[in-house]
């Protein structure tokens, strides 16, 4: 049996067992063609077969929304921070952002430096630490789009639900809970992603949007920051990410064989009950500082009593093989980020860990 450490990464993240063993079994000969998938063109057969697969693949899982279309692009998520104003905002419109995070806080930094934003909404004065309400939200009737971001990543926030937008585009930042729970789809009109958390390694970003959507980029944007140029392309303007599209396709068979998105969601929930039951069950030794109807099941953010007892849970933590329980540097305290490849029983070891810790410094 391979040792594996505990991996509660932010990302990139780890991946499942099966699909590290296989992609290592045909690292070298990838289905006899005595190479392996990074050798070969990727205007071949092969692996044009492999990214359709993937393609096709990933749409099955989301319930094959109609008129929905897939991109593997390149740049990450970070690059769509900036794609997504350059195809939609034009002139005379407004691109309207919800602020509730540091991911947010960084999307609506690069649309300022290409048009005229507004924020509709903002938890900065509760640090972060819920989603913002939408309830009463007006959103412009000169809106290009709304954009939101459904799991804050370094503040352990997560949205419930998904604010009606109307005839105003809904996209969504995806990156850190793509795929960890069932969704209808078409109440998104763009989600975007990068891979490295619940899809696959870095390297590729996933992009999933109504066809016409995809249609609409205006004159002088370039050609790689077009959505209308690797539509047209199906992804293959220029060289792709090709190993890191494998992964994912591997990665979407591993989904399929948990029981589809809701054999994940499942597994997800159970392990940050786990984990949220240890904290709030712990008399105040370890606190959860996000609001309870905002709550992550991807990233767990908790404290604890002094940062000298956070610094001594991480090393005693590392000594017994987990890693990456450490906050983001900006937000500091502890992180557990418990994606869909984070298997139940590291995180039963990490709250069996945190008992015993609690014991010892208590
Ligand atoms: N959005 C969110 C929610 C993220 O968590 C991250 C990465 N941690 C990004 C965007 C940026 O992604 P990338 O590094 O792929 O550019």
């Amino acid at each position: 049996m391979t040792k594996r450490a505990y991996n509660f990464n932010a990302g990139p993240a780890a991946l499942p067992l099966e699909v590290l063993e296989r992609a290592q079994a045909e690292f070298v000969d990838f289905h006899n063609t005595g190479m392996s998938i990074m050798e070969m063109s990727h205007r071949g057969k092969v692996y044009e077969g492999v990214h359709n697969e993937a393609i096709t693949r990933l749409l099955s899982l989301l319930g094959n929304p109609e008129g929905y279309k897939v991109l593997f692009l390149q740049g990450g998520a970070s690059t769509q921070f900036a794609m997504i104003p350059m195809n939609f905002l034009s002139e005379g419109k407004v691109a309207a952002y919800v602020h509730s995070g540091s991911w947010a806080d960084k999307a609506i930094k690069e649309a300022k430096l290409l048009g005229e934003t507004t924020v509709l909404a903002s938890s900065a004065a509760d640090k972060f630490m819920t989603i913002p309400n939408l309830s009463d939200v007006v959103i412009p009737e000169n809106a290009a789009y709304v954009h939101i971001t459904s799991n804050e990543t370094i503040e352990g926030t997560q949205y419930q639900t998904y604010p009606e937008t109307g005839n105003v585009p809904l996209i969504v930042d995806m990156s850190s809970d793509i795929l960890s729970r069932k969704l209808d789809i078409t109440q998104f009109d763009l989600i975007y992603a990068g891979a490295q958390k619940n899809l696959g390694p870095s390297g590729v970003t996933i992009v999933i949007a109504k066809e016409e959507l995809l249609n609409e980029s205006p004159k002088g944007v370039p050609s790689m920051l077009r959505y209308d140029t690797h539509l047209s392309n199906n992804s293959l303007y220029n060289t792709p990410p090709a190993f890191s599209v494998y992964m994912v396709n591997e990665v979407l068979k591993w989904v399929e064989e948990q029981g589809g998105i809701e054999g994940v969601e499942a597994n997800n929930r159970k392990k940050a009950s786990l984990i949220y039951d240890t904290i709030d069950n712990s008399d105040g030794f370890y606190r959860g500082p996000v609001d309870l109807a905002s709550r992550s099941i991807m990233n767990i953010t908790f404290r604890l009593t002094s940062e000298e007892l956070e610094n001594k849970f991480i090393k005693e933590s590392e000594q017994e093989g987990f890693v990456g329980l450490k906050g983001h540097r900006s937000v500091g305290g502890l992180r557990a980020s418990i994606y869909n490849a984070v298997p139940y029983d590291s995180c039963k070891a990490l709250t069996d860990f945190m008992v015993r810790f609690q014991k010892d410094n208590g």
